[in-house]
């Protein structure tokens, strides 16, 4: 099995003290390592935000996407070499905001990858403005009479979309966390793993005690994640409100919905057999085609 250290890199990461990356980060290597994982094995592909330079401290096949493009890279990953095991770090803005549409696509299409979100509610990097998740009327430079849209529910548009495995995690808890993003990359279809993962520097609404106060954990409370339409309607519980008290607002994290049997978007391609670069050339003879095209 591989080492914790096996997936570090000698860089140090740059993010503030306190930011919810940190637990993000060392939950991730963990569930890489407990999973024994090849180096040559894991593709991991990062969108934009402060967590998108985690290819500098993460030891893996690397890509540094484009803000809301990582997962059509991890979409051609994936299909040009099955044999990978292909992880999507984005986040809220970069999944819910400019990536919202190949978010929906990649969850109906099933596709047998993992897609992680770093959700701070605040686009970080960019200094505070309110983001998809941002919670309605919450203040920032962006919104400074308050935001007028109601949060994106993340999870509930996953289920909705047809993702055969979704789940919300808490970057404090890196056991807990590690052990689902263990069951989000061994699950067979598409993946989501929604984290609330504390932007200490912009946002002072949500921080570790507001979540630590309101969470917890699905399978202490007897939660049957195979029922579609109560995972449905537990998410229209999620949403918080600015003056939501932790008695009234109470956080389910764990797994919320997970489906297993329905075909993936690959099972539809019978021709990937295997990595693209390894299937031989055959030539064809196109002369008839470009004699009809003169
Ligand atoms: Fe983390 Fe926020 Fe600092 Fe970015 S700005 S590194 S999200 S605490």
């Amino acid at each position: 099995m591989p080492a914790l250290s096996d997936f570090e890199t000698p860089n140090t990461p740059t993010w503030c003290p306190g930011c919810g990356n940190f637990g993000m980060s060392r939950a991730l290597r963990t569930a890489y390592s407990e999973l024994g994982l090849p180096f040559e094995k894991l593709a991991v592909v990062w969108g934009i935000g402060c967590h998108g330079n985690g290819a500098d401290f993460t030891r893996c096949q690397g890509f540094h996407a484009l803000h809301g493009r990582a997962l059509p890279i991890a979409t051609g990953l994936h299909l040009s070499n099955p044999d990978l095991t292909v992880v999507v770090e984005m986040g809220d803005g970069d999944a819910f905001g400019i990536g919202l549409g190949h978010f929906a696509h990649s969850c109906r299409r099933n596709l047998d990858i993992t897609s992680i979100t770093h959700d701070n509610q605040v686009y970080g990097l960019t200094t505070g403005q309110a983001s998809p998740t941002t919670e309605q009327y919450a203040h920032s430079p962006s919104t400074p009479t308050g935001v007028l849209e109601q949060p994106v529910n993340t999870v509930g548009l996953a289920i909705a979309e047809g993702a055969t495995f979704v789940a919300r995690g808490f970057s404090d808890d890196v056991e807990h966390l590690t052990g689902l993003v263990k069951e989000a990359i061994t699950h067979r279809g598409f993946a989501v793993l929604d984290v609330f993962q504390p932007c200490v520097t912009w946002n002072k609404l949500n921080t570790h005690a507001w979540f630590r106060d309101r969470i917890y954990k699905l399978e202490e409370s007897g939660w049957d994640p195979t029922d579609r339409a109560a995972a449905m309607a537990l998410t229209m519980t999620t949403f918080s409100e600015l003056t939501c008290s932790p008695e009234e607002c109470r956080i389910p994290t764990g797994v919320i919905y997970r489906e297993t049997g329905r075909p993936t978007y690959a099972d539809g391609l019978p021709q990937l057999t295997g990595p693209l670069w390894k299937q031989a050339l055959t030539p064809r003879d196109i002369s008839k085609a470009l004699a009809e095209q003169s």
